[in-house]
């Protein structure tokens, strides 16, 4: 591979090798086993953290390696292209540590980069809501001060890996003394914090990782869980969403790829004619359609993470949006088509595929739903008027 602008630098394509070598150690019986008896991947996640690749976009005077959300993103779509993705790398390393490197005070830094580098803390993100979902401006958990604390009030819905996390990173809107609602700002919340509660959202989705609604009542935080200033609204808060588009992306560029290689596998050594079932063109050519979709979405999550890389926030914005369109239609497609390449099998628990079919829906919808990211494309690129 030679650094020519289009395609990837040496040093990310031999972290991708690393990172493939490890993820098809575990690979997709270990990830299904463990997701079908309720259990964690903690030994996947503890290794990957250990050999530096849950760290590799945190900065190096944490811990961390000091590289992009490009390289993040790498590591996990090759986790996701074994069979084993690590949805939580969406969220701890990505969001939450972007966040806290770009707002959080030095104590803030130190407390959480260390531990995101090397795998051995995490943090959930929340910004759903029940009675608000795609609307982020009608949030009503809020936020309060009490002399020196804070006092957090409200719930959230679909957060994932509270059950497994340090603490929430949770989107509040402020309240002051006379009631009156303020800008949203981010609080950090430890999961133990007396009043917090949480239950689990009963999925269909064969994962590791579960979701849960969130309780908040009159939960007492001190000065400094406040990340970033009261100020900034939820521009402060989007800024850890491009990495989480980018993220998400990667997770489904992932998934497709996992998916490819079983339909490609499959069509090549299935004969019921004369010939393998892949030299019938209406098998090949939507493997063909399947295999473009997802060159072009890694593409454009990759331009997505270089621009985020470059510091380009809002281009990096309609790109990553973009990409991360493009990628969850690609993984949407590319899981149904390679169960209909596998007939019947396609469906069995022993071909992995039919468990990956809700796992490769979720992409339209979290973290934000494919309507929501037309809308951006008609208003931003297209200068559309809104609807709402
Ligand atoms: C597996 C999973 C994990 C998740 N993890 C997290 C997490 O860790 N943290 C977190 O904060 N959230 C998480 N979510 C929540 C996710 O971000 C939301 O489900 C998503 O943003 C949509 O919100 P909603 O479910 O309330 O749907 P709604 O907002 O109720 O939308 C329902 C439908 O209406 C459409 N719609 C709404 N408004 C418009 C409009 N203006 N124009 C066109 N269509 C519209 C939507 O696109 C969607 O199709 C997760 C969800 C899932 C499924």
């Amino acid at each position: 591979m030679s650094d020519i602008g289009f395609t990837e630098t040496r040093e990310r394509t031999a972290l991708r090798a690393a990172v493939r070598e490890l993820a098809n150690r575990y690979g997709r019986d270990y990830f299904t086993a463990k997701a079908r008896a309720g259990e964690k991947t903690t030994e996947m996640w503890a290794e990957a953290g250990k050999l530096g690749y849950l760290g590799v976009a945190v900065p190096e005077e944490y811990g961390g390696g000091g590289g992009g959300i490009g390289d993040l993103a790498a590591v996990c779509e090759e986790f996701a292209a074994a069979g084993a993705p690590m949805l939580l790398m969406v969220v701890s390393p990505a969001i939450c540590a972007t966040v806290i490197t770009r707002f959080g005070t030095e104590a803030q830094k130190q407390r959480w980069l260390p531990g995101f580098a090397d795998g051995t803390k995490k943090m959930a993100f929340s910004i759903t809501e029940p009675d608000a979902g795609s609307n982020s401006h009608r949030l009503a958990t809020s936020i309060r001060r009490d002399g020196e604390e804070w006092v957090l009030s409200g719930g959230k819905y679909y957060i994932s890996g509270v059950d497994e996390c340090d603490a929430v990173l949770v989107v509040a809107r402020h309240v002051d003394e006379n009631g009156q609602r303020l800008l949203p700002s981010l609080m950090i919340v430890p999961t133990d914090a007396p009043g917090f509660t949480y239950q689990p959202i009963a999925m269909d989705i064969v994962s590791p990782e579960k979701q849960f609604t969130l309780f908040f009542d009159d939960v007492r935080l001190p000065a400094d869980a406040l990340l970033g200033s009261t100020e900034a609204g939820l521009a402060q808060v989007f800024a850890g969403l491009n990495p989480e588009r980018i993220m998400a992306a990667s997770f489904s560029t992932g998934i497709a790829r996992f998916a490819m290689d079983k339909a490609t596998d499959y069509a090549r050594n299935r004969q019921v004619w004369d010939t393998p079932i892949g030299a019938h063109q209406g098998l090949a050519h939507p493997l063909a359609q399947c295999a473009i979709q997802i060159e072009l979405a890694r593409l454009m999550t990759q331009k997505a993470a270089a621009l985020y890389d470059a510091g380009l926030d809002r281009e990096s914005g309609e790109a990553a949006n973009m990409a991360k369109y493009a990628a969850a239609e690609a993984a949407a497609t590319t899981v149904d088509q390679a169960i209909q390449v596998h007939g019947g099998n396609g469906l069995a628990s022993e071909y992995g595929l039919g468990a990956l079919l809700a796992a490769s829906r979720v992409g339209r919808i979290a973290p934000v739903s494919k309507e929501m990211i037309l809308n951006y494309v008609a208003q931003h690129t297209l200068k559309l008027p809104r609807s709402y």
